[in-house]
């Protein structure tokens, strides 16, 4: 009954149960307990130059601790999180304990530059107080900005042209870093692209899959990395979960990667104890 999803966050009640309007309002009416209870966790994904095989920073991952239904992925709330409003407040609260987070171990492992990429909804992101909770958090944290990274959706940029550019003006003059999340799996026009300041595109892991099967199919990974290349953007690889993957994104000079080959999403005490080992892969 319990499937597995990684060691952090597995899910172990049936999402069906919420799937009617009654359900639906029962889980808004937890998802506010859980908010004041503090029952929310982030776990932590190392993210992995690839040229070096050295960690560069993490990927904050939230997931809700239920004490009934166990651990809940964010799959299963955040939409309705999105939908009902909530999202502002759960995500203020990930993106303060992340900061919080990474500042405390940029002055554990000074020798590690740490970075943080933190997940924004589309709601999240064109909301109006996302720079202000930004501001406040940088700071209250003492974070530097420039080890900020927002991952959004294109759609998120997509559906509110006008919005999204004021906002992403807003992140330049804070040097705070963006990254178009699941990339290949939306509009992926190029044009937009071109007038928007985009730091990173994270490849969308159904491609990563597809360098593993025979006959191989490389399909737009190389494209997007040249893509992104030629405009002066990183490429993350999300998803690596073999050695043959790895292998080949480091031949399509792919620079970042991330995945189940390295690491499962961690809870602190598993990240701080990885970067204690300083892995290089
Ligand atoms: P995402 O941002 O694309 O995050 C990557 C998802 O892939 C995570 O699932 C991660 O655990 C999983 N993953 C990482 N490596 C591998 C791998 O090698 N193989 C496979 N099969 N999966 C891998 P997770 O934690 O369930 O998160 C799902 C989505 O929920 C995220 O997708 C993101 O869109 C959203 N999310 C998570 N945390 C937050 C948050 O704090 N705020 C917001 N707004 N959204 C969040
Ligand atoms: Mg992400
Ligand atoms: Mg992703
Ligand atoms: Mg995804």
């Amino acid at each position: 009954r319990a499937k597995s999803r990684g060691t952090s966050c597995y899910q172990v009640f049936d999402s069906s149960m919420y799937q009617n309007a009654l359900s639906f309002l029962q889980l808004d009416t937890d998802l506010r307990t859980a908010i004041k209870e503090q029952q929310f966790r982030v776990n932590y994904q190392p993210i992995i130059a690839l040229k070096t095989g050295k960690i560069v920073g993490f990927e904050a991952l939230v997931c809700w601790h239920h004490p009934q239904r166990g651990l809940v992925p964010p799959g299963d709330f955040i939409p309705v999180a999105e939908e009902t409003g909530l999202i502002t407040e759960i995500g203020y609260w990930v993106l303060r304990q992340a900061g919080e987070q990474i500042y405390h171990w940029q002055q554990q492992f000074t020798d590690i530059p740490l970075t943080i990429s933190i997940n924004l909804t589309p709601r999240q992101f064109t909301q109006g107080n996302l720079i202000a909770q930004l501001d406040e958090i940088i700071r209250e944290t003492h974070l530097n900005s420039r080890s900020l990274k927002l991952e959004i959706k294109e759609s998120a940029i997509m559906d509110n042209l006008k919005t999204a550019q004021i906002i992403l003006n807003q992140l330049r003059q804070r040097e705070i870093q963006l990254s178009l999340d699941d990339f290949g799996t939306g509009y992926s026009s190029l044009s937009y692209l071109h007038s928007f300041p985009v730091d990173t595109l994270k490849i969308d892991r159904s491609f990563i899959q597809g360098l593993d099967e025979i006959p191989q199919k490389l399909g737009l990974v190389p494209v997007i990395i040249n893509i992104a290349q030629k405009m002066g953007m990183n490429v993350i690889a999300e998803g690596i979960e073999t050695a043959h993957q790895l292998a080949q994104l480091r031949q399509l000079n792919c620079d970042f990667g991330q995945g189940y080959f390295f690491s499962q999403p961690l809870n602190p005490e598993q990240a701080v104890n990885l970067l204690l080992s300083f892995p290089q892969w």
